[in-house]
C-alpha cells in the first residue's frame, strides 16, 4: 500500500464521454493545466457511453415526442423540444471544431445523418402529431420537417414497418432528414485518444474509493490501483465527478451539502438487435413512437438504424427494467448502499409515489421474449424471432430529490451538483444524455469556474459561435452553424444519399 500524495490541477472520476468532454474543453481553454482520469474499467467509453449501451440518438428533439406535450387548451408546448434542439447544437459546434483543427478525424467514425420519424397510430395520437408538425415546422430549428397520413407516402418512407400492416386505424408520421445516429462510444474513445496527446495521464483500472477535503481546500482522492491492489492518494483543486451511474455514491463521499436528499433511482434497460443485412437494407430512419400509458419517458420505443463498427444494424426498444444496480458492471448493493440517514425519508417518499413505475419496471424485466417480439411487431408486423436477438443496454440512474412538487420527486433530466466554491462537481441522471455533454459541461465551467468565464469566453466563441446566444431568436447564425457544422462533420445534403 503506498501513502504517496500526488498533486495536480484537475481529476476526472470515470473515462465517459461526460469526462471526456470537459476534459477536451479544459485542454484548448487552459493547456497548462495537469489534468489526471481514473476509470475502474479497462478502457474508455465501456459503461452507459458504449455504442450498444445507448440508442445513439443524437438527441435534438426532431422525433421524441415525450419533448412536447398538450398543453389543457389543446396547444403544444414546444419550449422544451427548442432547448434540447440549441443544446445540441453546441454539442454540433463544438465536435466540428475539434475535427476542423485535427484533434479528432474521421467524423463519420461517430456520427452518420438519418432522417428522425415520428410514428403514431389512432385518431387522437394522429392529431396530437399534426398540431406538433404544424407547431414545429414553423419554427427556424425544425424547417424541412415533413408530415404524411398517406399510406403511399409512408411505404416510401418505412417500408419495412409499412409491410403486412393489416390494422385500419389511421396512422401518421413526421420525417426530417438532419438527424443523426451518434456512436458515443466511438467519439469517447476518440477524445480520449486526443487526452492523451495532450498529455492527460489516463488510468485505467483504478478505483475511485473516497473523496475528502483537506485543510487547504483541495480535494484528495483515494484510488485503488486494480492492476495490483495498491491504494494511492491523490489530491487535486478541482473533481470532477463523472462516474455515470457511481457518480451519486461518490458525491456522497464528499459530504457536501449540496449532496445531501439527493438518491437515485435505478432503470435498466434491454434491447433487441437485427444484424440481417436483408431486413436491414428495408429501412432508413431513426422512428420513435409514443411511450404506453403508465410507461416511464425514457421507455418511448423506437426503431433505428445504427451504425456500429462500420455495418449498420437496426435496434429496437428499449425495454426499460428494474435492477438495483448502478452500472451495468455495478453492484446488487448499489441502491440500498445509496440510502443515508440524510436521504431516506426522500427515497421513502420517492418509493410510495412511484409504486406504479416500480410495478411497471418489474412487469418489464420478466417480459418473455415472445412477448417482446410482439411488441417489436406493432412496429414491424412480419419481424421475425430468428432475425433478432437481446444485447443489455446500460443502466440509467434517475435523480430523486425533494423539489416544489413534493418529496422524492422524480427527476428524468440531467442535473449538475457542484460545491458551492466550484471544487468539486458532479453529473447525476441520464437524459437527454450524451447528446447534451457540450451543454452540460459548459455548466459545470459556468459554476466552478465563474471568474475564469470572461477570460475563457472569446476562447469559448471560437469553439462554440453560438455560445450565449439563443439560435431560434437568431436564424441566420442557425442556418450558417447549421451548414458548416454539416460540411464539418460531413452531414451534408449529398452525404444523405444512403451510404
Ligand atoms: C438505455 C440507454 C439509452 C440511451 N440512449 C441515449 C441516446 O439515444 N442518446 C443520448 O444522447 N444519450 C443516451 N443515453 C444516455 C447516455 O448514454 C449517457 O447520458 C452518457 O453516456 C453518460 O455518460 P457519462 O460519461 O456520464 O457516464 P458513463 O459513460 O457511464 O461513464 C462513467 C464512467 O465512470 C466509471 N466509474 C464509475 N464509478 C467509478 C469509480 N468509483 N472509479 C472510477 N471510475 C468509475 C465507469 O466505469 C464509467 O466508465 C442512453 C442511456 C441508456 C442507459
Amino acid at each position: 500500500m503506498s501513502n504517496m500524495e500526488k498533486k495536480t490541477d484537475v481529476i476526472l472520476i470515470g473515462a465517459g464521454v461526460m469526462s471526456a468532454t470537459l476534459g477536451a474543453l479544459l485542454k484548448e481553454l487552459v493547456p497548462e493545466w495537469e489534468i489526471k482520469v481514473f476509470e475502474k474499467l479497462a478502457s474508455a467509453g465501456e459503461e452507459s457511453s458504449n455504442e450498444w449501451n445507448n440508442a445513439g440518438t443524437g438527441h435534438s428533439a426532431l422525433c421524441e415526442l415525450n419533448y412536447t406535450s398538450e398543453k389543457p387548451d389543446g396547444s403544444i408546448d414546444i419550449s422544451k423540444a427548442i432547448s434540447i434542439n440549441e443544446q445540441f447544437q453546441v454539442s454540433r459546434q463544438f465536435w466540428s471544431y475539434l475535427v476542423s483543427s485535427n484533434l479528432i478525424r474521421n467524423p463519420q467514425d461517430f456520427i452518420m445523418p438519418i432522417p428522425h420519424m415520428s410514428l403514431v397510430q389512432g385518431e387522437k395520437d394522429v392529431a396530437f402529431l399534426k398540431k406538433r408538425f404544424e407547431a414545429l415546422s414553423n419554427h427556424p430549428l425544425f424547417q424541412g420537417m415533413e408530415y404524411s397520413e398517406d399510406s403511399e407516402q409512408l411505404k416510401e418512407w418505412i417500408p419495412l414497418i409499412m409491410e403486412g400492416r393489416t390494422s385500419n386505424e389511421p396512422l401518421a408520421a413526421t420525417k426530417i432528414d438532419s438527424g443523426t445516429d451518434i456512436n458515443f462510444g466511438a467519439l469517447t474513445r476518440m477524445l480520449f485518444e486526443h487526452l492523451k496527446n495532450k498529455d492527460v495521464e489516463v488510468n485505467y483500472k483504478h478505483s475511485v474509493k473516497d473523496i475528502k477535503r483537506t485543510p487547504d481546500g483541495s480535494w484528495k482522492v483515494k484510488v485503488l490501483d486494480n492492476n495490483n491492489g495498491r491504494t494511492e492518494f491523490h489530491t487535486a483543486k478541482f473533481v470532477f465527478i463523472g462516474g455515470g451511474g457511481g457518480s451519486l455514491h461518490l458525491l456522497q463521499k464528499t459530504g457536501i451539502p449540496e449532496s445531501k436528499h439527493i438518491g437515485g433511482f435505478p432503470v435498466s434497460g434491454l434491447f433487441m438487435v437485427c444484424k440481417n443485412q436483408e431486413v436491414v437494407a428495408q429501412h432508413h430512419a431513426k422512428v420513435y413512437g409514443k411511450a404506453k400509458v403508465g410507461a416511464p419517458p425514457m421507455s418511448v420505443p423506437h426503431l433505428d438504424t445504427r451504425y456500429i463498427d462500420n455495418q449498420k444494424a437496426l435496434l429496437f426498444g428499449p425495454f426499460a427494467g428494474f435492477s438495483p444496480k448502478f452500472l451495468k458492471t455495478g453492484s446488487n448493493f448499489d441502491l440500498i448502499s445509496s440510502v443515508k440517514p440524510n436521504n431516506v425519508f426522500t427515497m421513502l417518499a420517492a418509493g410510495v409515489k412511484e409504486m406504479a413505475l416500480t410495478r411497471y419496471l418489474i412487469q418489464q424485466v420478466v417480459l418473455s421474449n415472445e412477448k417482446r417480439m410482439e411488441e417489436l411487431r406493432e412496429f414491424i408486423p412480419n419481424a421475425k424471432s430468428e432475425d433478432w436477438e437481446i444485447v443489455v443496454a446500460g443502466q440509467r440512474v434517475q435523480v430523486i430529490k425533494d423539489t416544489a412538487n413534493g418529496k422524492g420527486t422524480l427527476q428524468f433530466g440531467t442535473e449538475v451538483v457542484s460545491a458551492a466554491d466550484g471544487s468539486v462537481a458532479a453529473l447525476l441522471g441520464a437524459s437527454p444524455g450524451a447528446s447534451t455533454a457540450v451543454h452540460v459541461m459548459l455548466e459545470v465551467l459556468q459554476k466552478c469556474f465563474p471568474q475564469q468565464m470572461k477570460e475563457w469566453e472569446p476562447k469559448i466563441k471560437e469553439m462554440i459561435p453560438s455560445f450565449g446566444m439563443s439560435l431560434s431568436k437568431n436564424p441566420a447564425l442557425f442556418e450558417e452553424i447549421q451548414d458548416t457544422t454539416s460540411e464539418t462533420l460531413g452531414l451534408s445534403l449529398k452525404a444523405l444519399v444512403h451510404s
